[in-house]
């Protein structure tokens, strides 16, 4: 296997597990009424469930019970009808009851597998060991004040979906699949929007080191990575350090890291706490959590098309490559805008046009999808242009730029800028008598067999007509006047 890293001592393996906390899709917390939109003033989306007041109620959401049960499908993952809410007792001050519900014994969601695309095509399945719901913290902010810590309580009680993988994943890059394609699931199903920077996905990522074939080694666990090059980071990081530690006759301690995005590097945080120093017990203010096989089946009747079963589609009806069908359906928003601009068109030209000249553009705007200066049905209109013989697939590039500028219609640049193709016999015909009239001795070599200045003829004339020839027609044209 290429993943293993050569060293002293022989080959490591890197063994690596991760827990994904993905803020749930819903109007209200977990166990409040209070709203969860990102981006209000200060505690000001706070109700008295959230700041811990005493002898405060919770009540469970039950969007959110049903987001935890539409995600567990998504994951090809047992349903629990029967699961607990614990106490999970510790002390923060951002965090007012001095526990966080969350789950332990019996999750929402048991055991699952996702199938993660690599870089060379190929694809693993890593499995995933539980989804459970559990309350997020608030947020103690320490740069607002030179001695003060300010406290903010907006995120506290927010549902948050803990999504536990086995340690399956042996290198960086299958972590990063991994990530990615929980992220593409939860955004198909809607259930998690998935956004890092904005917190409301962030990972855990433990690592540990040994020899091929040997027991698990001691991990230690990097915590609340909030991007995917930052825990490949910490991954590589860790690794190396693991293996140096033990290269040296050392051993590794099972502790909390931070991750350093300055540095690149990690740094222990505390020793790993056990299950047992958190006294979990079952949140005796909540009834276990119960509901029927109907409920259940009731969500399942609502999934949509997740991206392995889009991808399947998309060679097996539209004839696409593994390659092209793996690109748009890596995220919903892309295979949206790709099915909008191939409906009633040719789905391979489709294709190519989405992933090929505009993505390119996309990219050198730093623009996701989403966010495109262009609609689908834009991209659809200049395709059509192409199909119809209006304007040529090379002039359609430049075409396409413009309209990632300006915003306009292919048909009104098109229009404007009299890019219209020339396919005109006579006006082409024109053009050719002229450069056969002036370059006799191209028209030797051709007639002598060189049948390569043929190229070089076509050039003359596209760029007498600015690449407005119909390209077929000026080939067509120009053999039967090079013909001796
Ligand atoms: P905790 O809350 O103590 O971190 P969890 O069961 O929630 O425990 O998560 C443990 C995570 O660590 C899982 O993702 C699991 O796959 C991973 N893991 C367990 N043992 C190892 C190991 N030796 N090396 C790497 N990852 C591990
Ligand atoms: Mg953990």
């Amino acid at each position: 296997m290429s993943n293993l890293v050569e060293g002293a001592t022989g080959r490591w393996e890197v063994v690596i597990g991760l827990e994904v906390h993905a803020q749930v899709i819903s109007q209200s917390k977990l166990f409040s009424g209070a709203a969860t939109a990102f981006g209000a003033a200060a505690n000001s989306q706070v109700s008295l469930v959230d700041a811990g007041m005493p002898g405060m109620l919770p009540v469970i959401n039950e969007v959110a019970v049903e987001q935890a049960v539409r995600s567990g499908l998504g994951l090809n993952a047992k349903i629990n009808t029967y699961s607990v809410f614990d106490r999970k007792n510790y002390f923060y001050a951002d965090l007012p009851q001095g526990y966080q519900i969350s789950q332990y014994l019996q999750p929402i969601v048991g055991e699952g597998v996702i199938t993660v695309d690599l870089e060379d095509g190929s694809s693993r399945d890593i499995g995933v060991e539980r989804l459970h719901l559990e309350q997020d913290a608030g947020k103690s902010i320490h740069d607002r004040h030179p001695t003060k810590t300010h406290v903010d309580l907006n995120r506290s009680g927010v549902a948050l979906m803990e999504i536990v993988s086995k340690p399956d994943m042996r290198s960086a890059e299958e972590a990063g699949a991994y990530v990615r394609k929980v992220r593409a699931i939860l955004r198909y199903l809607g259930t998690c929007d998935g956004n890092m920077e904005e917190g409301s996905m962030r990972a855990d990522v433990n690592v540990s080191v040994r020899h091929p074939g040997d027991e698990l080694g001691t991990r230690a666990e990097i915590k609340n990575v909030n991007s995917i090059r930052f825990m490949q980071q910490a991954i590589h990081y860790e690794t190396s350090r693991q293996i140096d530690i033990l290269e040296d006759g050392g051993s590794i301690d099972q502790e909390t890291r931070l991750f350093d995005s300055q540095t690149g590097t990690t740094r222990p945080m505390r020793s790993k706490e056990e299950a047992h120093d958190y006294r979990y017990f079952p949140d005796p203010d909540l009834l276990p959590l119960e509901f029927s096989d109907e409920f259940v089946d009731g969500i399942r009747a609502t999934l949509p098309e997740l991206p392995d079963a889009k991808k399947k589609r998309y060679m097996a009806e539209l004839g696409l490559s593994e390659h092209d069908a793996q690109v748009l359906v890596s995220e919903r928003d892309i295979a949206v805008f790709f099915e909008e601009v191939a409906t009633g068109r040719e789905a391979k030209v489709a294709a190519n046009w989405v992933q090929g000249d505009f993505f390119a553009l996309l990219g050198k705007a730093e623009l996701e999808v989403a966010d495109s200066p262009i609609s689908a049905a834009q991209l659809g209109g200049l395709i059509d242009l192409i199909t119809d013989g209006t304007i040529s697939g090379k002039i359609a590039k430049d075409v396409l730029e413009t309209m990632f500028e300006s915003g306009q219609d292919a048909s009104v640049i098109v229009e404007e800028k009299g890019l219209k193709q020339v396919s005109d016999t006579g006006a082409i015909e024109g053009e050719i008598d002229k450069v056969i009239a002036a370059n006799a001795d191209k028209v030797a070599e051709f007639r002598g067999g060189k049948d390569k200045v043929l190229g070089w003829f076509v050039g003359q004339i596209m760029q007498a007509t600015k690449g407005k020839a119909n390209p077929q027609m000026v080939n067509q044209l120009l053999r039967e006047k090079l013909k001796p």
